[in-house]
């Protein structure tokens, strides 16, 4: 039920930027969707890829699941990104697994077949940026804080660096970029993507962080800022 209100509003979405772009008439711009056709105009289009879902939880610690702190994470940004004004689309608004989506694929792999949804949306939407939300683990630990991991091209970059700092300056912390090389969605994305991992599930404190309601905030908000900048000077 919920990932057909999703393609339901990518459905209405696709057609309010369609108007916008193409022969728009003034009585779509002046009505109801006035706000959302204006923001779709005026600012690129994020994607905020929230990871896992359904029978993938991803990583875990006691009760903890990833996928649904991502989503937890996912939503707020996405609430916090709309009000500002910007064009942003969630991919996945409940827990379920995008590869449920995915009849097009060819594959016995769940995880790629995953995987070829998320990438197939960001080219059916006029996407400028994706954010991809996870979370990491370490058999260290004490291993802790964010780290975003980008492509090897230099937007993807410069928004991995803006995310990594914000965070850093919220979690206190004086952690790296590193470049992604092993993941899908940095390879075969064609916008400048970048994968966030939020903190670490096996780190007392951070486990604590991503657990609160108040936890996510600020790491929702920590990253939309990162995001905000990196469009402001882009
Ligand atoms: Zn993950």
């Amino acid at each position: 039920m919920p990932r057909r209100i999703i393609m339901c509003f990518s459905v209405l979405f696709l057609f309010l930027i369609g108007s916008v772009n193409g022969a728009a008439t003034p009585a779509v711009l002046q009505k109801d969707d006035d706000h959302v056709s204006h923001a779709a105009f005026r600012h690129p289009v994020i994607i905020i890829d929230a990871g896992h879902g359904g029978i993938d939880g991803g990583t875990s610690a006691d009760d903890l699941l990833e996928k649904n702190i991502n989503l937890a994470i996912s939503q707020k940004m996405y609430l916090m990104l709309k009000s500002k004004g910007y064009a942003v689309v969630l991919n996945r608004n409940g827990d379920y697994a995008l590869s449920d989506d995915n009849t097009w694929l060819k594959s016995r792999s769940r995880h790629l077949k995953d995987l070829a949804q998320r990438k197939a949306l960001s080219e059916e939407l006029p996407s400028e940026i994706i954010v991809s939300i996870h979370i990491n683990w370490s058999k260290k630990e004490k291993s802790h804080g964010p780290v975003v991991l980008h492509q090897r091209e230099g937007k993807s970059y410069m928004l991995a660096e803006s995310i990594q700092s914000s965070l850093n300056t919220m979690y206190q912390t004086d952690r790296q970029v590193e470049w992604g090389k092993p993941f899908y969605l940095l390879n075969y994305v064609k916008k400048p993507a970048v994968i966030v991992e939020a903190g670490f599930i096996s780190n007392l404190q951070d486990r604590e962080m991503l657990r609160s309601s108040r936890g996510q905030k600020k790491i929702a908000e920590a990253i939309s800022a990162g995001i905000i900048y990196y469009l402001s000077v882009l």
